[in-house]
């Protein structure tokens, strides 16, 4: 084997064992009596997202199939957090990252990948990221990892730490420790991918719920079976839903999808910050407004259970969007009426 391929793995491998897992935090609401809610919090990696488990799968599923070698160039098409976590793990095995990303790009994320050593790469727009970054790699003989593609079966979904092993662990002593159901949102749709084969493989009592933002197709693919569908419009709630079914999508491991406004993402992300008195990012939003929608449900069927959903990413990344009244009024628009019905919802009674 390869001397190199082999130290690298061995350096992943050994910041993966120095780790720590991540927290899996109860709320408390007492409105919903006998039914228990759960956060797994993914801002709390070293590269502040989910996607630093990602970034992770991929660089060994690269290096393991001999697609990253010594001085191999590292390409990626992303805006956001997976650029980051790549670029932290390139640096760690000492490879050149590039990340391939729009021009208007928010600086703070342009200067988190320069700061682990990575290269940013501009295009007009969103939709050129891929080829562009495609066309870069033939050109340097380089490797492009191409997340919406691979994300789905990089990570090991039958267990090894994967996320969905982690939950079902950290949940054994609590009193319902087999969750009704899991609630996500999809990127790259990896995350739910590992999720619904885990609890699949295990043979889990555990609904998987996944939750789409405005101006995304995954809904409708799930719904209609239809892969084709494209819309020409990019989604406002950063880190999810898509204009086309990346491969990475895999609808048929969900078992139910609900679509949710945006202001009513932006809405739960301000209730939580009540209610924690922390801040997270737009998509966590949209997971808890799942979340909730189906505790709902439960209480009005009486049943009591646990609901468990992610902390994607921290808000402090969105201070001057999400977190900022005036660029909501204009970019999202009204969220006190859903935050009107988050509070009627949590008071304990009908709406
Ligand atoms: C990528 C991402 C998601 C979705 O995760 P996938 O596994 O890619 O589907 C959700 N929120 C944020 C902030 C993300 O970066």
């Amino acid at each position: 084997m390869n001397a190199w391929i082999q130290q690298a793995v061995a350096l992943i491998k050994a910041d993966a064992q120095r780790s720590a897992d991540t927290h899996l935090i109860k709320l408390a609401v007492p409105s919903l009596t006998g039914i228990d809610l759960y956060l797994k919090d993914e801002s709390s990696h070293p590269t502040g997202s989910l996607k630093h488990r990602l970034a992770r799968s991929l660089f060994l599923y690269a290096l393991c199939n001999g697609q990253i070698r010594q001085g191999t160039t590292v390409i990626e098409a992303s805006s956001g957090s997976t650029a980051v976590s790549e670029a932290y793990f390139a640096r760690m095995i000492g490879v050149p990252f590039i990340a391939v990303m729009p021009r208007k790009t928010a600086k703070a994320k342009i200067k988190q990948v320069e700061f682990y050593g990575g290269r940013c790469h501009f295009v007009e727009c969103a939709t050129q990221m891929h080829d562009a970054a495609a066309t870069l790699a033939r050109d340097c003989h380089g490797h492009f990892m191409d997340q919406f593609r691979y994300a789905e079966r990089a990570t090991d979904w039958r267990g090894n730490s994967n996320i969905a092993e982690s939950i079902f662990r950290q949940m054994r002593l609590e009193r319902h420790p087999v969750p009704a159901s899991i609630i996500m949102s999809a990127g790259t749709g990896g995350t739910t991918a590992t999720l619904g084969r885990y609890i699949r493989y295990k043979g889990f009592d555990t609904t998987l719920l996944a939750v789409d933002p405005e101006n995304s197709v995954f809904y409708d693919v799930w719904q209609t079976g239809d892969r084709s569908i494209e819309i020409n419009q990019g989604g406002r709630i950063e880190g999810i839903g898509r204009p086309k079914a990346e491969e990475s999508f895999q609808p048929s491991v969900i078992d139910r999808m609900l679509q949710v406004p945006d202001a009513a993402s932006v809405a739960a992300m301000y209730w939580l910050e009540q209610l924690m008195g922390r801040k997270v990012g737009a998509s966590t939003g949209t997971n808890l407004w799942g979340m909730l929608t189906l505790a709902a449900e439960m209480r009005e069927r009486s049943e009591q259970g646990s609901l468990v959903t992610l902390i994607c990413d921290s808000g402090e990344r969105y201070l001057d969007s999400y977190y900022d009244a005036e660029w909501v009024a204009e970019n999202i628009g009204d969220v006190a009426v859903y935050q009107q019905s988050l509070a009627t919802l949590l008071d304990g009674g009908c709406s």
